[in-house]
């Protein structure tokens, strides 16, 4: 639909293909503008449509952000932020919305601005939006740091309160987080009030100077990291516990179909195999096994029921291993909640096809009016959960397979272990 506007003669010469290159940026800049601009009115129209029916003014636009997510691919939690730009832009920020229109600012450096003029009152986040975006000219040049820094300066000297107090509310926001990193490492990251946040970096640094045992300096500042954390050295391999999805055959028989760790995604069976060989060896540790199974096809887990409203153990551990994360397209969070996707108190019932995992924050989006999720689960025991959001729009979400296999067995044996260590 759009192939003129994005047509590329790959033909045109040099000094033609770096300008199409530059007139295609500009094209995705004024792309952001026009998708703020429906994003704001959306919001309007809304906001008067739950208004004219009578609903109260705290509980309006509710699921509006996650909307917006889907309609633009991404993870609910941005969705938040797109329309929070979206508004800023429109009804308080005209220079931004025209610099970013006309390319001289892309979405992420427009983001940048809003953000840092978050706290200012309207009149102070005109005057910023005047001082900054009104000559596009003063714009040229500057990348993202600089955009952020400047923007941060005027809004101290406009209302330096305003920014303190927001320096304090952040402080609320302190938290740790995890993420897969490639080759079975993990990225944990935590958001700290600076002080603090140096302050454990020079304690790492300080332990990497004194002592030179040939380890590397990050290696030091990670061990001591892992140490000083759980009480242990780090040298005892293996968190508290981890739950691992593999098939016999790359448990028993050497094959080199990956597992699976919940929470993480696949590792290569070679290392699923030395974690379970070490966990066996290692008298302080304990590790349970449980037989799961899949269809031989999809590599689908295979259902089972309960009568309660609350998902039992065993059927939740079992959602937990299906969904692998949040069942939201493209959400990614890790699970919080097993919810069910018709209502329980709808007469939604508590089997392993009404469930879904899902995080908080998609669990209260699709409570949202107009909401709804239907679920179902094929002859390959494959799930599918597809969202229905109050335009009419619909996305789709499968259950992803939990291994490939080649067998054509009715069922396929998987073996759940989890590895846990005794507490010291
Ligand atoms: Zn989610």
């Amino acid at each position: 639909m759009f192939e003129d506007v994005v047509a590329v003669d790959p033909a045109a010469g040099e000094a033609a293909l770096i300008a199409r290159i530059g007139e295609l940026e500009r094209l995705k800049s004024a792309a952001a503008a026009a998708q703020a601009i429906a994003a704001a009115a959306l919001d309007t129209t809304r906001r008067a449509g739950e208004a004219a029916a009578g609903v109260p003014a705290a509980r309006r636009g509710r699921g509006l952000a996650a909307e917006i997510a889907l309609a633009r691919h991404d993870a609910p939690v941005r969705g938040g932020r797109h329309l929070g730009l979206a508004k800023a832009l429109v009804h308080e920020m005209p220079h931004t919305l025209d610099a970013l229109q006309h390319g001289t600012l892309s979405e992420w450096r427009a983001t940048l601005i809003v953000r840092e003029s978050a706290c200012l009152d309207i009149e102070d986040r005109q005057k910023l939006d005047t001082e900054l975006c009104a000559d596009p000219a003063g714009l040229e040049g500057m990348g993202d740091a600089r955009i952020a820094a400047e923007a941060k300066k005027i809004a101290y000297r406009l209302d330096p309160h305003a920014v303190v107090e927001r320096a304090a509310q952040a402080e609320h926001d302190r938290t740790v987080t995890i993420r897969p990193a490639p080759d079975t490492m993990t990225y944990l990251t935590a958001l700290l009030p600076v002080a603090k946040g140096v302050s454990v970096y020079a304690a790492l640094k300080r332990a990497a100077d004194t002592c030179g045992d040939g380890r590397s300096r990050g290696q030091i500042m990670a061990d001591t990291l892992i140490e000083r954390v759980t009480g242990r050295p780090a040298a005892v391999p293996e968190p508290l516990t981890v739950n691992l999805v593999l098939t016999d055959d790359t448990l028993l028989g050497g094959a080199t179909t990956p597992a699976d760790i919940t929470g993480y995604g696949p590792i290569p069976a070679a290392v699923a195999r030395a974690m379970v060989a070490h966990a066996v060896s290692d008298e302080r540790s304990r590790a349970t096994l449980r037989r799961l199974y899949a269809h031989p096809r999809s590599g689908a887990l295979v259902a089972m029921e309960s009568r309660a409203r609350i998902f039992p153990r065993g059927l939740s551990e079992f959602i937990g291993l299906r969904d692998g994360r949040c069942r939201t397209p493209y959400c990614d969070a890790p699970i919080r909640h097993r919810d069910h996707a018709h209502p329980w108190a709808r007469g939604g019932p508590t089997t392993a096809t009404n469930a879904l995992g899902t995080c908080e924050r998609c669990n209260y989006a699709k409570e949202s009016p107009g909401w709804r999720v239907n679920t179902t689960t094929d002859e390959t025991h494959t799930h599918t959960a597809e969202f229905t959001t109050p335009t009419g729009h619909t996305y789709r979400s499968e259950a992803p397979p939990r291994a490939p296999t080649i067998d054509i067995s009715e069922l396929d044996t998987r073996i759940g272990i989890t590895l846990a260590k005794h507490a010291a």
